[in-house]
């Protein structure tokens, strides 16, 4: 017989701590849908989605959009390992033609900023009719963010500037299939 998945599975034992349960993603994306549907309201919007951690919340935020929408992905590295990718992020991906369109960006981190600066640039190359972006988790730096870092019109969570992982995010390809956002017991102080 199959197992039964049970709303409360219990943590991976590499886990320290859940950062953000389940339970809360899921009442805060209710929330933002509900945000975007209504600054778009009237429009058709296009969503261009920064992968590969954007991939689950961009699956349950677009469904709870009930508009005419398309969605276009790109995909970016920002990491190598345990660090910044050197010379900044990599896009892969070709943006088809934008222009007069209302794009949204959505991608999971804002942490630095330099990757969604990068993807709106290119953005913005292609003359939509307005650009905005939506982030699952804005990190508080210590020490206060970069000043070139790009304001961010829609944010789910604010969060401790801690390496985190799970509902998308990874640590070298692994837990993107966790339900929870979390901290590795590796990034635990
Ligand atoms: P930024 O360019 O803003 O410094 O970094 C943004 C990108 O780095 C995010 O889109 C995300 O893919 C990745 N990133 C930033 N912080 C974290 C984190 O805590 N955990 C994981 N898994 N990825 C992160
Ligand atoms: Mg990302």
């Amino acid at each position: 017989m199959e197992p039964t998945p049970s709303a409360k599975a219990p943590a991976a034992p590499e886990v320290a701590a859940v950062i953000v349960s389940r339970r809360r993603i899921q009442r805060r994306l209710d929330e933002l849908a509900g945000e975007i549907a209504a600054a778009y309201a009237g429009c058709e919007l296009t969503v261009v989605a920064v992968l590969d951690g954007a991939l689950i919340f961009l699956a349950d935020l677009v469904r709870r959009l009930e508009m005419d929408l398309r969605i276009i992905t790109l995909s970016v590295r920002s990491y190598s390992g345990n660090g910044p990718r050197p010379g900044g992020p990599v896009i892969s991906g070709v943006l088809p033609r934008l222009e007069g369109r209302h794009v949204l960006v959505v991608d999971d981190v804002l942490d630095t900023g330099s990757t969604l600066s990068a993807v709106l640039e290119q953005v913005r190359l292609c003359n939509p009719a307005s650009c905005r972006c939506c982030v699952l988790l804005r990190k508080h730096r210590r020490g206060g963010g970069p000043a070139c870092a790009p304001k961010v019109d829609f944010a789910g969570f604010e969060i401790e500037d801690r390496f985190v992982v799970g509902y998308g995010l990874d640590f070298d390809g692994k837990y993107r299939n966790l339900s929870d956002i979390v901290v590795l017991k590796r990034h635990w102080e």
